[in-house]
Parts: structure tokens; C-alpha cells; sequence
């Protein structure tokens, strides 16, 4: 696992140091709109915690952590109306490592939605 960046626009951020368009603030979760939207809704749900990808994440942060993520994404798809009960479903993803393209080092999920998303494999 290569060492957690504290210097990644996600860790300045979590700082205050730049500003972000917050949808849902938890003890160890913050959630906020992807600056660049690839969808009507798109929020990006990150720890606050120091993890660089969603292995580390999964295998490193306390249980307390890793619980109150999950129920911050599911207020999240809640709160935008895009969960099965009101809405019409969304579309989850993390890039991790060079390979799944990840640009910015701090374990992030996309929640995608307010369209439909396509099929993954054509
Ligand atoms: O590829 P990766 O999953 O790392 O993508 C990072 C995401 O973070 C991009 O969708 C980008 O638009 C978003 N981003 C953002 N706010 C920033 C910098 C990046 O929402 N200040």
C-alpha cells in the first residue's frame, strides 16, 4: 500500500483548506458533490480518516468507521432521492490505483444517479 498523500485535495478538504459543496457530514464520513458531474446526481462519500483506497480502507479503519461510511451512503442516496424505495437507482464506484484510474489518493466512492448509468460491459 503506498503511503497515505496527507497533501491530496481530499486531505486539504477535510482541513477546510479548500471549499466543497457538502451534501451530508457524519463523525467519520463527509459527503459532497464531484465538482465535475458525470450524471445528475454525483457525490463523491469519503472517510475522514487517513486511507488511501478502498482496500486499505476495508481492511485498516475500525468497525466504527466502516459502519458509519455505509449508513452515510445510504442517507446519501436517500437524501437525493435515488434509492429503490423513492428513486430509481444509482450506480456505486471506487478507482483504486493505477489501474482503476484513481486521480486522487484518498478512498473515495461515487454515487451516481438521476439517469441511467449504462451498462458497465458493452
Ligand atoms: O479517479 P478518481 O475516482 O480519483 O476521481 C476523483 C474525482 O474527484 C473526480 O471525479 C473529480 O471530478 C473529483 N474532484 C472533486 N473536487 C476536487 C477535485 C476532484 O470533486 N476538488
Amino acid at each position: 500500500m503506498p503511503a497515505y498523500d496527507p497533501s491530496n485535495i481530499f486531505a486539504r478538504i477535510l482541513r477546510g483548506e479548500i471549499p466543497n459543496d457538502t451534501v451530508l457530514e457524519t463523525p467519520h464520513t463527509l459527503a459532497f458533490r464531484d465538482i465535475r458531474p458525470q450524471a445528475p446526481v454525483h457525490v463523491l462519500v469519503i472517510p475522514k480518516g487517513a486511507y488511501v483506497s478502498y482496500d486499505d480502507f476495508a481492511a485498516n479503519a475500525p468497525d466504527a468507521e466502516i459502519v458509519d461510511f455505509h449508513r452515510a451512503v445510504a442517507r446519501v442516496t436517500r437524501d437525493l432521492g435515488v434509492d429503490l424505495d423513492q428513486g430509481q437507482g444509482f450506480r456505486a464506484i471506487t478507482n483504486a490505483g493505477e489501474h482503476g484510474v484513481q486521480e486522487v489518493p484518498h478512498f473515495h466512492l461515487h454515487i451516481l444517479g438521476g439517469r441511467s448509468m449504462g451498462r458497465m460491459v458493452q
